[in-house]
């Protein structure tokens, strides 16, 4: 056993294992450590769960008495749960009070049904400090092993960390943001739309696919499970009211140009004067801080060329092909809901020739 009190167990690259954090600092190291997501096991620490959401985690909660296994019922939703977590790009750390028998029962049982198999999960939690600890938790992972024992189907999606390697292209991006942000520092900005107000949230907002992939990884890894379906259904009402509004000629862009021009609507993101992800909010929110001035200009055509450079990059490693149209864009409402993955598709799968 490790000496480290705050020692984590990390059974892929985002699950791990481990103690109940029982202090401030152990939460912190597990922040520092890049955990999003906490399933709380522990039926004796009936506060345990607050604390953690209080200290911005996720929080799944299923209470389990100490030796006990849990319902069948409810372990499933437990682990539909972590299955969406973990395909959302979260770190999650699973616990018990000692990390042992509650906790290898769950892992055990996510396993199996991630399609391992009883014979390599014996093998995979042979090495672990988690597994089953008597014969009830045993029996229950048994049970799913037989249920099981199959991968989840999933909905088409960018899995970009299998295709490629993001954090290169993050970096670059994440320099273009801090390029404007200290460019408002210069010029004594000190309120910042999505931050201290909401001037620039009810517009319509375009961006680029570097845009659009750094915005999807941390939504998917920021935004609890609730706040992101609030803000899906949100971006199912614009959808609705762009239907009711939109001319057939019209394309989607103009449609949602059209819409925001006719009435006041929020961003999705937008939750009382504040962006819900404030620190990756999209270009287009950091220009509407500017003045208009020449230098502001020029900077505002510098770093959407930067942008435009970076997607083209992106999408040249993702399809291994130069993009057949530049720039490519998309309404930011579509990368809330998820939807700009299938446009995504589509340009990958659309003959060069076809506009
Ligand atoms: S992304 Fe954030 S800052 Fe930009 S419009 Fe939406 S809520 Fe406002």
């Amino acid at each position: 056993m490790s000496d480290n009190p705050y020692a984590i167990y990390w059974i892929t690259d985002h699950l791990a294992t481990g103690p109940a954090p029982m202090s401030y600092d152990h939460l912190d190291a597990l922040k520092a450590a890049g955990i999003d997501a906490i399933m709380n096991l522990c039926a004796e620490y009936c506060d345990l769960h607050d604390i953690q959401d209080g200290q911005g985690f996720e929080v799944y909660y299923l209470p389990i008495e100490d030796e006990e296994a849990p319902q069948l019922q409810a372990l499933e939703e437990a682990l539909d749960w972590l299955d969406e977590a973990i395909y959302l790009g979260k770190r999650v750390y699973v616990h018990c009070r000692y990390g042992i028998g509650r906790t290898g029962t769950v892992i055990s049982a996510y396993l199996l049904r991630r399609g391992l198999g009883s014979k390599l999960v014996k093998q995979k939690i042979k090495k672990m400090r988690s597994r089953p600890a008597n014969f009830y938790q045993w029996w229950l992972v048994r049970k799913i092993g037989k249920k099981e024992g199959r991968l989840t189907i999933r909905e088409p999606a960018l899995e970009w960390k299998s295709l490629v390697d993001l954090a290169p292209f993050f970096a670059d991006h994440e320099a273009l943001l801090s390029r404007i942000d200290t460019f408002l520092d210069h010029r004594g900005v000190a309120k910042r739309c999505g931050i201290e107000h909401a001037a620039c949230c009810g517009s319509y907002v375009e961006v680029s696919l570097i845009e659009a992939a750094y915005l999807t990884h941390h939504l998917n890894r920021k935004l609890h499970r609730e706040e992101r379906q609030a803000a899906i259904a949100r971006c199912g009402e614009i959808y609705r009211r762009g239907r009711e509004l939109r001319q057939s000629s019209a394309s989607q862009a103009e449609g949602f140009a059209r819409l925001y021009a006719a009435q006041p609507l929020l961003c999705p993101l937008s939750q009382g004067d504040r962006c819900l992800v404030a620190p990756s909010r999209p270009l287009t929110c950091r220009f509407s801080d500017l003045a208009d001035g020449e230098e502001e200009r020029s900077l505002v055509t510098a770093c959407r060329q930067r942008s435009a450079e970076l997607s083209a990059e992106l999408f040249l490693a993702l399809a291994g092909e130069f993009p057949s149209r530049e720039p490519i864009t998309f309404p930011l409402v579509d990368v809330i809901s998820g939807k700009f993955v299938q446009t995504f598709f589509y340009l990958l799968s659309r003959p060069a020739d076809e506009p």
